[in-house]
């Protein structure tokens, strides 16, 4: 299913109108890098080219290539529609940042790329109404300079607002929902090309089976997102907290601040750093101690794995900053992350986060040589059927692997065993060997989503091999 082909991109072959954003869509990060520099060290134009046009079309981060290369570019919800009605089967493409087969498709990808606008600020209501194409790096500087803010974003901006709430994407932060809680409407595009739109206030429940869609249910053309006073951020960075103090005082620590994330290669009996978002609002600033549950305020910024460069992360050292240049942990305009990595995620109810902690600890021998970082984050409880905090408090366990697929695919079953007892939820985008049967045990909401997706596309148009295994095989 996946594979570690190095990126590749094809420009030839794309049956689609608009060419140019295919090739936007399917260039990315490292091809460009490949190419352009290659471009300027040599006047041999040609031969370069003709190796691109043999390129795939791959995810982000490269360990999947997908089973078409035929995508179509819309610029509009018309050709959404008049799109979605003439083809059989179809996946709706975001920017690509999945590390499964979710958003994978043998048949046509959909892309929203270009529909990336704001349709309506309205402050009044709170709300603001994008394009589903658009980033939350593209939608939050223009809010910021309206005034407004998002409740919370992930460690990247550069991720799609309609593919990071179809997966229940998240921040941290113990009294901040996921991303998708911030939607209040939507509107979609069924699979008969029909336009829906739901909201928050008007369609209780099933606008609750909507929001974390895992792109099964339609089209995405328009988010409606809760905003509120923009806000400033100052983010510290304390390093190495031992083991025990995280274990004593663990709800202490995720409470000190508006968000928190402690990073751990699980070597040392330590959390090998602790970066804490903390609101600049009276009442709510975190008191800056030189030490805090003994680790040590760190002297220069630093990124999550501490050998590598600072560069691409947001500013730290508790200077001050909008709420969108602290809330993620990189910067947009840079590689998120490591970049030539995996990622897998676990979600365990908050109650038993130390638990949970101390058993993925105990097999720190065989995770650490495969492992890049791990992060451990708080996420509030919500309502909505499919995302991993239905109705539970939760603390993720993330783990950014190192590019070895059969490494990480060999390690995943240990580690899902040990979470096993907390009914640990894989995250919906990255890679995981929980089986159907107990997705189904542990989403109790599972079957009225089938029904509901049966409402809107009763063929399964948008069905794809992740869907049908993980969702829809009972
Ligand atoms: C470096 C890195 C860091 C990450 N950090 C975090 C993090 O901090 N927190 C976290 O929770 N996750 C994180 N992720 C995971 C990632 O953000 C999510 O998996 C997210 O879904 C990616 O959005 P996308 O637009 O790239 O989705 P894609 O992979 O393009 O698509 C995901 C799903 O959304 C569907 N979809 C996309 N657009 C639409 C639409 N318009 N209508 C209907 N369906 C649609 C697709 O069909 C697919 O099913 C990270 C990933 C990477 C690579």
């Amino acid at each position: 299913m996946y594979n570690c082909r190095a990126f590749e991109v094809k420009v030839e072959g794309i049956p689609v109108v608009n060419v140019d954003s295919a090739w936007n869509v399917a260039m990315n990060k490292r091809t460009f890098i490949r190419l352009f520099s290659a471009l300027m060290a040599s006047p041999m134009i040609s031969p370069l080219l003709a190796r691109a046009a043999k390129d795939k079309l791959t995810n982000w981060a490269g360990n999947l290539e997908y089973g078409t290369d035929r995508l179509y570019s819309a610029n509009s919800l018309e050709q959404v529609r008049s799109y979605v009605k003439k083809q059989n089967k179809l996946k709706v493409l975001g920017t690509r940042h999945c590390f499964n087969n979710i958003a994978d498709s043998t048949d046509n990808f959909l892309s929203l790329k270009s529909m990336d606008k704001v349709v309506a600020l309205e402050p009044e209501a709170h709300t603001v109404t994008v394009d589903a194409g658009m980033t939350y790096g593209q939608l939050c500087p223009l809010l910021d300079s309206k005034g407004f803010a998002l409740h919370n974003l992930a460690s990247l901006p550069h991720i799609s607002i309609a593919g990071a709430i179809s997966t229940a994407t998240h921040g941290s932060g113990e009294k901040n929902g996921n991303l998708a809680t911030a939607v209040s409407a939507l509107e979609i595009v069924t699979a008969a090309g029909e336009v829906v739109k739901l909201s928050r206030q008007r369609d209780g429940e099933v606008f609750l089976g909507t929001v974390v869609g895992l792109g099964a249910l339609g089209v995405i053309t328009k988010v409606t997102l809760d905003i509120q006073p923009t806000f400033l951020i100052r983010q510290y960075v304390y390093v190495n907290m031992p083991l025990a103090e995280m274990k004593d005082h663990f709800d202490a620590i995720q409470s000190s601040a508006y968000s928190v994330s402690l990073f751990t290669d699980w070597q040392n009996q330590r959390i090998n750093e602790v970066w804490i978002k903390s609101r600049m609002e009276e009442g709510q600033a975190f008191d800056a101690t030189p030490e805090f549950f003994g680790a040590k305020r760190a002297t220069k910024n630093l990124h999550p794995i501490a050998e590598l460069s600072a560069e691409n992360c947001t500013e730290q050292m508790g200077v001050p900053g909008p709420w969108y240049e602290r809330l993620p942990h990189f910067r947009m305009g840079f590689t998120p992350s490591a970049g030539k990595e995996l990622q897998t995620e676990y979600f365990v109810p908050r109650q038993h986060a130390v638990e949970a902690i101390l058993a993925v600890e105990r097999l720190r021998d065989r995770i650490s040589p495969h492992l890049m970082i791990s992060e451990i984050r708080a996420i509030a409880a919500d309502n909505l059927w499919l995302s991993p905090c239905h109705e539970q408090p939760s603390v993720t366990i993330h783990f950014t692997w190192k590019q070895d697929w059969p490494a990480v695919k060999m390690l995943m079953p240990f580690i899902e065993k040990e979470l096993a007892p907390f009914k640990a939820r894989p995250h919906w985008g990255k890679l995981f060997t929980v089986p159907p049967s107990e997705l189904h045990a542990i989403y109790k909401k599972l079957p009225d989503f089938v029904q509901l997706s049966k409402k809107y596309d009763p063929h399964g148009k948008f069905r794809n091999e992740f869907l049908s295994t993980h969702i829809f095989s009972s």
